[in-house]
């Protein structure tokens, strides 16, 4: 159980590269920016703390997504919360504090903001990401709402005012999206199970008729494209209505639970099988020649046989081969299988009978 929580999911680790990758950028970005305004001659000590600040901040960030030292959510809405807090302090500094932020161009920082909404919304569900966003949005309202005030004819007071009028109308739009999507996603995940369900026969838990049909569809297009072949095995209990009568229905469910189990066993790894309806099943293995299926259906039959079950009863199973021929449609092979399964009955039951197309014609 530990090695587990130890070990992130791939999904993780693909996420802890792209924000090394993010975080590497970002430290490049800050190092020649504060390069850049150093040569200008632009840099007050409160810059250069910033500027400092930032790379130490960084460069922790980046060693505990490498030394997988946080868990993956955290650290990744750490940074945004740190890209949001860069932001609020440039912004704050240029528009107190002069002195100190001169250097800092707003325009260009405020291009920044709204990405911050963006990774919001990508990194969590809508509604998480619904209620980052407005929280970093509050604290960009309230940091500038004092200077607008102040100085609703400044430099910045338009700029900033269109910002916040974007950020609003990028955040509704961004929750409509996400929360479209997450239902989106739900619905697939409904659409799988019942797809899932629509395949699977509820007793056995095995696929069903209407799934089998479909794989045998597609083996038979191989087979008259000349890419191979396949055998089916159609098998049925003998005297299965004898085991209903006598020890009840549930007893009856409990054998061909069994059943399935054992068929399982047999053609795991191997070949498809189904329950085909009743207590027929069946069973498609691939390039299996006529004399091999005949080997593996007499080995089923065997198996079921001897495998005991709870309450004793013990069950046999009579099995139809066939092999499937590039002229075959799904009616003939069915037909076939179907006829040999009746000449496995006929002559004694707990046996396996093949009946190839040569036979048959
Ligand atoms: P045979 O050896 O010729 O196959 O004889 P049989 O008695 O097995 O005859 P058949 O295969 O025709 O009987 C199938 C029976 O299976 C009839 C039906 O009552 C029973 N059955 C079908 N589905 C279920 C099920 O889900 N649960 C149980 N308990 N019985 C089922
Ligand atoms: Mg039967």
């Amino acid at each position: 159980m530990h090695q587990e929580s130890l070990t992130p999911p791939s999904a993780d680790r693909f996420r802890r590269s792209v924000l090394m990758v993010i975080i590497t950028v970002s430290v490049l970005g800050t190092l020649s920016g504060w390069y850049i305004m150093g040569v200008r001659g632009l840099l007050s000590p409160v810059l250069h703390a910033v500027q400092a600040v930032t790379l130490v901040v960084l460069l922790a960030l980046f060693l505990a997504a490498w030394l997988e030292l946080l868990p993956q959510r955290f650290l990744e809405l750490s940074c945004l919360v740190y890209a949001a807090a860069i932001c609020v302090v440039c912004m704050a500094l240029r528009m107190y504090l002069p002195r100190y932020g001169a250097a800092i161009d707003l325009e260009p920082l405020y291009l920044w903001i709204p990405m911050v909404y963006v990774f919001a919304f990508m990194l969590t569900n809508h509604k998480t990401g619904l209620v980052v966003s407005s929280g970093i949005f509050g604290l960009f309202l309230c940091v500038s709402l004092p200077y607008l005030v102040q100085h609703i004819d400044g430099p910045y007071a338009n700029f900033t005012v269109q910002l916040h009028v974007v950020s609003a109308a990028l955040i509704a739009t961004l929750y409509f999206f996400s929360s479209y999507q997450q239902r989106l996603r739900l619905v697939q995940v409904k659409a799988d199970q019942l797809a899932h369900l629509s395949n699977t026969d509820e007793l056995t838990k095995l696929p069903n008729r209407r799934h089998m049909a479909s794989v045998i569809d597609g083996e038979l297009a191989r087979v008259a494209a000349g890419r191979g072949g396949f055998a089916l095995m159609l098998f049925d209990i003998d005297h299965f209505k004898a085991i209903n009568d006598r020890f009840g229905h549930r007893a009856g469910d409990g054998a061909l639970v069994g059943l399935a189990a054992c068929a399982t066993e047999v053609f795991r790894g191997v070949g498809a099988l189904a329950r085909w309806g009743g207590d027929e099943f069946m069973a498609l293995v691939r390039d299996l020649g006529s004399a091999d299926a005949e080997r593996v259906a007499d080995a089923l039959c065997a198996q079921v046989a001897a495998s005991s079950r709870p309450g004793g009863q013990s069950i046999t199973i009579s099995c139809g081969v066939t092999v499937a021929i590039r002229s075959d449609s799904i009616d003939s092979l069915l037909q076939r299988a179907d006829a040999a399964l009746y000449a496995a009955k006929r002559a004694g039951r707990d046996r396996a009978e093949s009946l190839l197309e040569t036979q048959a014609g």
